[in-house]
């Protein structure tokens, strides 16, 4: 018989008929004359409800199903009695795939830790939390490439290895072949790295967006999406050495443009998520977060406020709030300030714009003041900055300036600084951090509980 998995054996066509399931048991429990075993197979959180009559099968035929032993059950599906689900098996045969040890399977109880689970994030997706993710984490994916692809964006991939180390978006992480003990060396007693494997010193990429404005003074608009690698040592519930990025970049775009597309993305994935993981969202929320779907349907129903960074310092400073971090103008916000302007000030997401030049990315477009430059932050409640974007300098001249201002090594740039040589363009982007859009819509508070393995400081396990 086929295998049907268990999110369609709740619909009506199946009622009545011999079905065959194959999952992970969750529990059993019963009595000498009836055994009851919830199965989950992952596609999705309900578990089926499978009725062993104890007269059809022997003890020693169930003893090998214990929690996490993985079976295959044909039987009848019929309306369930018991309360909490709505159809359940009757068992007709069984088959046992793996046992589980109970002496070892780790997963035994409900109710774990979270820290507990990180501890096992080999086996974690097996657990109710970590499937309503994962599953949110996949449709929010599909969601980001729809949403790009309906309104005519192209997918562009970057490289993820790279040989500019001016993104300035954060440490990176070094790549090379060269044996470590025994390093060529130049005349200068410095690593000669003609001899790598590169020709020259190469690392992990922080951003795909210098790429991605390549991308777009040709295509019009693109969209990345892919992994990227940050070597900064910040032990945060809000920062991954290796997360996933969507950066959109588009032609002709100006900083309205740019936001104006921000807000309508991030609401679309959200509600994208409602739409089609109702049964995860509502669990995860059960579970851990009782605000959590009017948080969802409250940023889909409020504009965003847009205020330039002048004004939002104005207001941190005018507030009785103790913060941690002084706040004046020039300051790089903390989280606690971008949370503040969300969560108690506004009480809507923030989009926070005109950040002195300082403290944002050369590329971005200068104003008239030539003090602040059109940056765009999209400041979210629980999380703090969810997308960070600009208006970049288009024009030659200022941002050879700029470049030369910050001394930034630029020797293998030429490609970049090309695209305001040769028939340059407004042009705008963003990138929003996909961990961050997950823990969002997830309603967890630790990004290394939105995706699979983790990769923080200290931990590369799995
Ligand atoms: P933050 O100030 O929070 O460290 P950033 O300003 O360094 O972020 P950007 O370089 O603007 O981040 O990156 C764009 C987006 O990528 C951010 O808005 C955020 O959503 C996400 N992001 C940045 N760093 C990380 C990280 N280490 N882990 C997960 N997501 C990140
Ligand atoms: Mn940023």
């Amino acid at each position: 018989m086929k295998r049907i998995k268990i999110i369609d054996l709740f619909r009506p066509e199946h009622l009545g008929k011999e079905v065959c399931v194959m999952g992970w048991v969750r529990t059993r429990r019963g009595n000498k004359h009836v055994q009851f075993v919830a199965l989950n197979d992952g596609s999705t959180v309900k578990n089926v409800q499978i009725v062993f009559d104890m007269a059809q099968f022997t003890d020693e035929q169930l003893k090998p199903i214990t929690t996490g032993s993985a079976i295959k059950v044909d039987g009848l599906l019929v309306e369930s009695m018991g309360k909490g689900q709505s159809v359940e098996i009757q068992a007709r045969t069984l088959e046992v795939f793996g046992t589980a040890d109970p002496e070892s399977y780790p997963l035994q109880k409900k109710g774990h830790t979270l820290e507990f689970l990180r501890e096992k994030a080999h086996l974690r997706p097996r657990t109710n939390t970590f499937g309503a993710i994962l599953r949110v984490r996949s449709a929010l994916a599909f969601a980001i490439h729809k949403f790009f692809q309906e309104r005519g964006f192209f997918y562009l991939n970057t490289p993820l290895i790279t040989a500019s180390d001016c993104e300035g978006a954060g440490a990176m992480f070094q790549v090379t072949t060269l044996d470590l003990n025994n390093l060529p060396k130049n005349e200068e007693g410095k690593v000669d790295y003609s001899a790598d494997f590169f020709g020259k010193p190469t690392a992990l990429t922080v951003s795909g967006q210098l790429e991605g404005e390549l991308g777009a003074t040709a295509l019009g608009a693109i969209y990345t999406f892919g992994p990227t690698f940050r070597a900064e040592n910040s032990n945060t519930p809000r920062h991954l050495s290796e997360f996933w990025m969507i950066e959109p970049e588009v032609a002709f775009f100006d900083i309205t443009d740019n936001m104006d597309l921000a807000e309508d993305f991030i609401k679309y994935c959200i509600k994208y998520a409602l739409d089609n993981c109702r049964d995860d969202i509502d669990f995860l929320a059960e579970h851990y977060d009782n605000e959590l779907v009017e948080r969802l349907k409250f940023v889909l129903d409020n504009e965003f406020v847009r205020l330039s960074y002048t004004e939002g310092v104005k207001i941190l400073e005018e507030s009785k709030h103790k913060f941690e971090f002084p706040v004046y103008w020039g300051a790089d916000l903390q989280s606690e300030h971008e949370r503040y302007l969300v969560e108690e000030h506004f009480k809507k997401p923030v989009i926070l714009t005109d950040y002195p030049k300082e403290i944002k990315a050369f590329y971005m477009k200068l104003n008239e003041d030539n003090k602040t430059v059109r940056a765009m932050d999209v400041l979210f409640p629980k999380i703090g900055e969810i997308i960070g974007g600009s208006e970049r300098e288009e024009n030659f001249d200022k941002l050879s300036a700029r470049i030369e201002e910050l001394d930034i090594p630029m020797k293998d740039m030429w490609w970049y600084l090309d695209t305001r040589r040769f028939g340059t363009v407004p042009h705008a982007g963003f990138g929003l951090g996909f961990e961050r859009l997950v823990l969002f819509v997830t309603g967890m508070t630790n990004i290394r509980d939105v995706i699979p393995f983790p990769r923080t400081p200290n931990n590369a396990e799995f």
